[in-house]
């Protein structure tokens, strides 16, 4: 029942001018150069002037699976509660829902996308453009929120200059980490290490998933078999 937003495919440098975009605007707004922990809910809330609410989106909509969503027309985003008192989940949730405010909010409105109609559901105040859930994050806007909001709580440039202190100029080779991450299995060097990152950095609103595949995306973690390759090449 669902309308999946038809969205452009964006290339990742695209992504990365968007958040950095948002990312100097903020800090021109604030007069300070945002440090880990970004502060999601001050941009949201004072720097876009975006209503934010933790609300129980569950029974709200009627989905047992819902983790965010965004009214635009009602400029409210909100977090569904299941997901407080955790911080990573959470802040990369509302990470997320920004991330459709920023890329996504001219499609929708430009479109006029039309989403279930909720209106008529006890509780609901209007229908949200956005429904984030679990079982929709293959969706080439879900992939491209999720991408933002990793760039967006754990800056590039904030990840290299930790990841430079923690392993100086040896980054951590792991043995079979391409094979465990294609399987979406454990790996528990390589949350070890993004643990290590998240307290060097104080990345402290980061789950130790996010920042493993943040690590892994900017490739600052290796694999043992691709590294070897690697070097008989040069
Ligand atoms: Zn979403």
């Amino acid at each position: 029942m669902l309308t999946k937003l038809q969205v452009p495919f964006l290339k990742p440098a695209q992504l990365e001018s968007a958040v950095m975009d948002l990312l100097r605007r903020y800090s021109k707004w604030k007069g300070a150069v945002p440090r880990p922990p970004i502060d999601i809910e001050d941009i949201t809330e004072h720097h876009l002037g975006i209503v934010f609410e933790v609300a129980d989106l569950r029974e709200m909509l009627k989905m047992g699976d819902v983790l965010g969503a965004a009214w635009f027309d009602d400029n409210v985003i909100r977090v569904d509660s299941s997901l407080e008192g955790k911080e990573g989940r959470f802040s990369f949730t509302l990470a997320h829902e920004i991330g459709h405010w920023w890329l996504h909010r001219p499609y929708v409105e430009m479109e006029k996308v039309t989403l279930p109609l909720f209106a008529h559901e006890k509780n609901a105040k209007a229908t949200p453009a956005i429904v984030c859930r679990t079982s929709q994050n293959k969706e080439r806007a879900e992939i491209q929120a999720d991408l933002f909001a990793a760039r967006l709580i754990m800056p590039e440039s904030d990840v290299r200059a930790t990841v430079k202190k923690v392993c100086d100029a040896n980054l951590p080779v792991i043995g079979g980490l391409r094979k465990r991450l294609d399987a979406r299995q454990f790996d528990s060097q390589l949350r070890d290490y993004a643990g290590e990152v998240i307290r060097e950095g104080n990345f402290t609103n980061v789950s130790k998933e996010a920042m493993s595949y943040r690590l892994v995306d900017l490739k600052l973690v290796l694999d043992k078999a691709e590294h070897e390759q690697q070097r008989r090449l040069v």
